[in-house]
């Protein structure tokens, strides 16, 4: 193995011993060329890999591979704005008709002309939010245009630096390693980032530290539990081994926040337009290769329309959308 590993023996959420692997995988898109074994927890059907990354040892992962694959950040960057939507008017009407014929419709239409934002959470004026793995800060426009105050927290100093050139606050570190003081925000952000942590646990206790009661953790993360997963197999792109160590159902995450006094007020999946398009036109490369997204067929243009009206409509009939989307309180 490139990088320090320890050996999972028991699932990270409800320390059972009784995981069974799934399969065995490689990193099919930055191109690590090493084995991960994938497990999955018999008991609350947690998924994680067999060889961790050890903590220490991550930054090192990271640094040489992640991010060395444009075409596929472009996507990915993308993606990750979608939970968010500043327009007061649109934020209202898209959460009360979710779950209604029209609103499937009005999202899907809206989605493909506003390149997949949909909203999820909102923010109050003076609201201090932390965002942590704020990447390249790319959530603190919209935050910010609620009326919020933005922090951001991300590992990367070439983020941090990013972030700080654009005016914008950003503490660089790991959520345990900053000195922050306890029950100093209001919501804390974890945008597509606990899958990558190798102790869940503790950063999910960290945050409820760092929030003040009443206070909200917002997550979102791959759900194990979408049917893209049991669609795709082994091809799932939230596999993304090494680099997605954990993977939650929605009923896991729930457990998980209950052990770290959290209790999930909300939570819905869905499946972002832009993830199924790089789930159904993905390459799968040889092991040590680096992975690449085509369109294929029909013109890209003409995609995601059909597509996007597809997906809204498949998650709202069967609620298993390929991303979890929760709102954990502090109790
Ligand atoms: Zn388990």
């Amino acid at each position: 193995m490139e990088f320090k590993i320890f050996e999972r023996r028991e699932c990270p959420i409800c320390q059972d011993r009784k995981g069974k692997v799934l399969f065995s995988t490689y990193d099919d898109r930055y191109g690590q060329p090493d084995l991960y074994s994938v497990m999955e927890c018999q008991e609350c059907r947690t998924c994680y890999l067999l060889e961790a990354i050890a903590p220490n040892d991550l930054p090192n992962l990271y640094e040489k591979y992640y991010g060395g694959n444009l075409a596929l950040n472009a996507v990915t960057e993308k993606v990750m704005t979608q939970h968010f939507y500043t327009n007061p008017a649109v934020r209202v009407f898209t959460n009360r008709l979710r779950r209604s014929i029209i609103g499937v419709v009005y999202q899907s239409w809206f989605r493909f002309w506003s390149g997949d934002k949909v909203l999820d959470w909102t923010f109050r004026q003076n609201e201090q939010v932390l965002d942590v793995g704020c990447g390249g800060g790319h959530l603190a426009e919209p935050i910010l245009a609620c009326g919020a105050k933005w922090t951001g927290l991300d590992i990367d100093p070439r983020n941090c630096q990013a972030v700080t050139e654009r005016g914008l606050k950003c503490i660089c570190g790991t959520i345990d390693a900053v000195d922050l003081p306890a029950g100093s925000y209001d919501s804390i952000i974890g945008s597509q980032v606990i899958e990558h942590i190798s102790d869940p646990r503790k950063f999910l206790m960290r945050c409820a530290q760092l929030i003040r009661p009443g206070g909200r953790v917002l997550l979102s993360t791959p759900n194990i539990e979408s049917r893209y997963r049991r669609i795709s197999g082994q091809n799932w792109i939230h596999w993304f081994v090494p680099y997605h160590q954990v993977l939650f159902s929605p009923h896991s995450l729930e457990m998980l926040g209950k052990q770290c006094n959290l209790r999930m007020l909300s939570y819905r999946t869905e499946t972002p337009t832009a993830w199924a398009l790089l789930q159904l036109n993905y390459q799968r490369p040889p092991r040590g290769e680096i992975g690449t997204w085509r369109s294929k067929g029909r013109p890209r243009w003409l995609q995601p329309d059909g597509l996007s009206l597809r997906l809204r409509l498949e998650d709202t009939l069967y609620g298993d959308g390929d991303v979890l989307i929760a709102e954990l309180v502090k109790a």
